[in-house]
């Protein structure tokens, strides 16, 4: 082994490490991994620890258990349903795993004698038994057994393919030391001594080797946190700096004055404005003031009347000589944004344009041409605002709304177009405060906690098949009574025409059989634009009692006369998904209720999603529980993009340490802009090299 020693660098090529031929290294390529570097950030997906482990003779039925133990036997029994069968032991007791599938495979994993660890959930029959277990060879016939010497030890995520070339867990192990084994004692140092030492940080290499093979469980801990805080930093830092460009170099416009019509306008609202939405306006307003440019994120649940506040903002930019645009996420939520807005802007003079993608080529071409001439004021679209071609005259602010369908690229882009306009951010999902950090870090952020008065929270249930009969009688009873309902069926793109025909065949059997009295409305996404212009019109104005649609309604349709919400299939659906979707009533005076109609049985999942959707309103609470479902990636699409793709650190769980991150970043960037000072080269290089073309892809596109 000595003569390996110290011929790895961290750049170094991952086929130059022992054990890792052309075969190999091609594999590795497959999960990104082409460096010594990235073979180390190749973190272990969790621990074996003996004295954590439970002993085959005390598993129940239904356990989720991890268990090690030794192959007595391995045999393929043929019978009703051919199988694949261990016997495994462990000094305690006895357990069968079980394969059906991939049986010429698994068949040749594993040698009798060989120690493995199994994980699944608890079977029973005849005694435990774990059906397709998640396998992890930890040592073969002959070889010592690393928990015996009460090691800690890694286990990697791994696939078929990695496996089937020799890197699963005990692969990962091996090449992973013969990393460790050549590279110089010391690695350099990306963290400046002064973060290091206020956060008191742990050693690079002796942080890598404690995550791979902690030593124990205090050290494993420091390893984890000092690999968290780095994943984190960096992050930050580029937000940090981010935000301190945009203050420095770019200066935007200062909205100094706030006109009659404003002042009119909120006279004359058909309501008074909650505390929150006047809390919120007055951030805005000194914003748009400062002529610092505004990047402000505004949330809050559905329904608390985000709308209003986007529209006075938008006037004030008007009033002061600017285009203010509004850009929603779907044609649907445009149109109906366009529609509420023109009805409360009708005695103010102000000139509105509506673009969006389906507008006829003559159509688009005059609100093109309005828009770069100014002879439109406030300009309400969807995408198509974000597109090569279009040109404001004179962009003063840029509202998004419903946040989370845009990609932080398109916000940028928005905002290129403009004169450095202030952009406001609308979401209707709420953010976990860390979450937001991480992501809109360069945003300040404002909330309305609060529903306009008077607001009846919606009662949901929950109720399969038997119900269906009472539950359509309850509608017409609702309908009876001059009320509205929506029928929703679930949409995915991966099975989109199936899903379409199932809600175009519901819609028929709805309007024809069912209830033949009624009138009802079909909305979908695939409509020509017309088509769902009318129906929603017709569904606004009362004319259709029950509309039928997809997830197009999920966001911003505001009918407040619709009472009843009856979500089909609901356990297919996300959770903050169904949360949005139901936001679509308790809009008005009277009380509303959501059935959630889902078949038995059904996943975990599912069925936590349903409860927490029948036991809370709450948005905050709703997303809590999706982040824990879902993780924070999916949830806000961010997974492919990469802004979020987190090796170690949890968003939700590792919240003061994103804090901590931040804090330092902020300090480092105010007290050496530029980064060269001495102590912040090796950050510097490090940064840019590595970490600013990623996030750049972000960014730019
Ligand atoms: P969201 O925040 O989900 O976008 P909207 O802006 O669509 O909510 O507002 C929901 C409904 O509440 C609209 O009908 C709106 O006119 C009404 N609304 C907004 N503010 C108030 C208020 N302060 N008092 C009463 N109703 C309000
Ligand atoms: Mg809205």
């Amino acid at each position: 082994m000595t003569h390996s020693r110290h011929t790895l660098q961290l750049e170094t090529p991952i086929q130059f490490v022992k054990g890792i031929g052309p075969k190999r290294a091609a594999l590795l390529k497959t999960i990104g991994v082409e460096t010594v570097e990235a073979l180390l950030y190749y973190f272990p997906r969790k621990y074996l620890d003996r004295s954590h482990l439970i002993p085959i003779s005390q598993l129940k039925q239904g356990d989720m258990a991890t268990v090690v133990g030794r192959i007595y036997s391995a045999e393929v029994v043929s019978g009703r349903r051919k199988r694949f069968v261990l016997l495994v032991g462990d000094g305690s007791g006895y357990l069968q795993c079980v394969w059906f599938q991939g049986l010429s495979y698994v068949s040749k994993l594993f040698q009798v004698g060989g120690t493995v660890a199994f994980s699944g959930k608890v079977a029973w029959y005849r005694g435990p038994q774990l059906v397709h277990p998640e396998y992890d060879r930890i040592s073969d016939e002959g070889e010592a057994d690393p928990l015996h010497t009460g090691a800690i030890v890694p286990l990697y995520p791994s696939n078929e393919a990695l496996s089937r070339g020799g890197l699963d867990g005990r692969g990962f192990r091996k090449i992973i030391k013969a990393c460790f084994a050549a590279l110089p004692d010391v690695l350099p140092e990306p963290l400046p001594v002064s973060v290091l030492s206020a956060q008191k940080l742990m050693e690079r290499r002796q942080a890598l080797e404690n995550i791979h093979y902690p030593e124990n469980r205090d050290l494993w801990e420091q390893a984890q946190r000092r690999l968290k805080f780095e994943e984190l930093f960096f992050i930050q830092l580029f937000l940090a700096l981010q935000r301190s460009h945009h203050a420095i170099e770019k200066k935007g416009i200062s909205f100094s004055q706030i006109g009659e019509q404003t002042r009119d306008l909120v006279k004359q609202l058909p309501f008074t404005l909650t505390q929150a939405q006047r809390q919120v306006l007055r951030d805005i307003v000194d914003d748009m003031k400062q002529s610092r440019p505004m990047n402000r994120l505004l949330q809050g649940d559905v329904g608390s009347g985000k709308t209003v506040v986007a529209l006075i903002a938008m006037l004030i930019a008007v009033e002061n000589g600017y285009q203010a645009a509004m850009m929603a996420p779907t044609e649907i939520l445009a149109e109906q944004h366009f529609i509420t807005l023109s009805d409360m802007l009708k005695e103010v003079d102000v000139r509105m344009a509506l673009l969006k993608g389906s507008q006829k080529s003559g159509k688009r071409k005059d609100v093109l041409e309005a828009l770069a001439s100014g002879s439109a004021d406030l300009i309400v679209g969807t995408h198509a605002l974000v597109q090569e071609g279009v040109v404001f005259h004179k962009l003063g602010l840029a509202v998004i709304d419903e946040q989370h369908r845009f990609g932080v690229m398109q916000r940028a882009i928005l905002r290129d177009k403009g004169l450095c306009p202030d952009v406001l951010v609308m979401t209707a999902t709420p953010i976990p405060r860390t979450l937001a950090l991480t992501l809109y870090g360069d945003l300040d952020t404002s909330v309305i906690h609060e529903l306009p008065a008077g607001r009846k929270p919606i009662r949901t249930v929950q109720r399969s098949e038997g119900k269906r009969d009472a539950i359509y009688a309850y509608l017409r009873e609702e309908v009876a009574k001059g009320r509205q309902a929506y029928i929703v069926y679930p949409l995915v793109e991966e099975s989109e025409k199936l899903d379409l025909a199932t809600a175009a065949k519901g819609h028929r059997e709805l309007s024809e059989k069912v209830f033949p009295e009624l009138t009802v409305g079909l909305l979908h996404g695939r409509m020509k634009a017309d088509e769902k212009e009318s129906v929603m019109r017709r569904f606004v104005k009362g004319d259709v009692h029950i509309l039928v649609s997809t997830t197009v309604i999920e966001v911003g349709v505001n009918v407040p006369n619709a009472t009843v919400m009856l979500i089909e299939h609901a356990e297919r659906f996300g959770l903050t998904q169904l949360h949005q979707l139901r936001g679509r009533i308790g809009r008005g005076e009277h009380a509303s209720t959501c059935i959630l109609l889902a078949p038995y049985p059904m996943s975990d999942d599912a069925k936590k999603r349903l409860e927490t959707m029948c036991q809370t309103n709450d948005g905050f609470k709703i997303a809590e529980v999706d982040l824990e479902i879902r993780g924070p990636g999916e949830l806000f699409g961010t997974r492919q993009s990469g802004a979020l793709n987190l090796k170690i650190a949890n968003l939700v769980t590792d919240g003061p340490l994103v804090e901590q991150a931040r804090k330092e970043a902020q300090r480092l960037i105010a007290e050496d802009p530029a980064l060269t000072g001495e102590d912040n080269r090796n950050l510097r290089d490090v940064f840019y090299e590595k970490y600013v073309p990623q996030f750049n892809l972000i960014e730019v596109g």
